[in-house]
């Protein structure tokens, strides 16, 4: 046998099983595909000039779109969430959406008193189009029940990024710089009484400072309302020793909470 074609149904299984070991965990085309060159392509078609439609009796002038003023423009003019949802889905200048299956918007109750501020979505995430929803999401809900907290009820969820990074790679400046009128507007519109932030990519999108290890468990302002920054349950996962300190902030977040009643 010398193509795939030819494979009999077990010679199959196995080369399939193979890949299963070997890591492989999505099947994505059946030709590679260089994402290196297909980022820089995207780059540079968005580096390019726009020209403006000409006007009659003026020179062609060249325009340049700036990312984060098309973001700050798009999310101003969303009035409600279902409208920022939309602003987001159609927001072009981010290269992540390219990548991603879903756009990942929030999960639970809108107008909440708490929000949750995660990083970006994971494969889980991406496939079912909802925050939280892997093995992160199953700790961060019971760390949210053991408060007498749930996404059914009493909490509201979103991420800094809407769009999972190729790989779960860390966002870049740039892309966090342009996401971030979105995510500003998200907190508007939501309007909770208190924030938690979860995870050094939040604080650096929400406080613009890192160090989860510093920074967690103090009391902080992010967008004008209390935040209070907390480790991401995906690390407690990999160092099950800092739970003690995120049940301590999970407990900072629940007095204060009650002080609000
Ligand atoms: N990690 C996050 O920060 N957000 C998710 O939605 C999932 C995992």
């Amino acid at each position: 046998m010398d193509s795939a074609s030819d494979m009999d149904w077990h010679a199959a299984r196995a080369a399939l099983e193979w890949q299963l070991e070997l890591g492989a965990d999505e099947c994505i085309a059946d030709a590679p595909v260089d994402r290196f060159a297909a980022e820089i392509e995207a780059r540079e078609a968005k580096a390019a000039p726009v020209a403006a439609a000409p006007v009659a009796g003026q020179a062609v002038t060249a325009v340049e779109q700036d990312p984060v003023q098309e973001a700050e423009r798009a999310a101003a003019g969303a009035a409600t969430l279902e409208q920022l949802r939309e602003a987001m889905a159609a927001f072009d200048l981010c290269d992540l959406r390219h990548g991603a299956r879903n756009l990942v918007f929030c999960d639970g109750v809108p107008g909440a008193k708490v929000m949750i501020v995660g990083e970006a979505p994971g494969r889980d995430e991406d496939r079912q189009g909802k925050p939280f929803v892997g093995r992160a999401g199953q700790l961060l809900d019971k760390m949210l029940a053991a408060i007498g907290l749930s996404r059914s009820e009493n909490v509201y969820i979103t991420n800094v990024l809407p769009w999972r990074p190729p790989q779960n790679r860390d966002p870049r400046p740039a892309e966090i710089a342009m996401i971030k009128p979105f995510l500003a507007r998200h907190i508007a519109l939501a309007d909770p009484d208190l924030l938690l932030i979860v995870g050094n990519i939040s604080c650096n999108a929400l406080l613009g400072k890192t160090g989860i290890t510093r920074l967690r468990g103090h009391w902080a302002e992010a967008e004008g309302r209390p935040a209070i920054p907390t480790f991401h349950p995906a690390y407690l996962l990999r160092q099950p020793q800092a739970k003690r300190e995120a049940w301590a902030d999970m407990l900072a977040l629940s007095a204060r909470l009650r002080a609000l009643k």
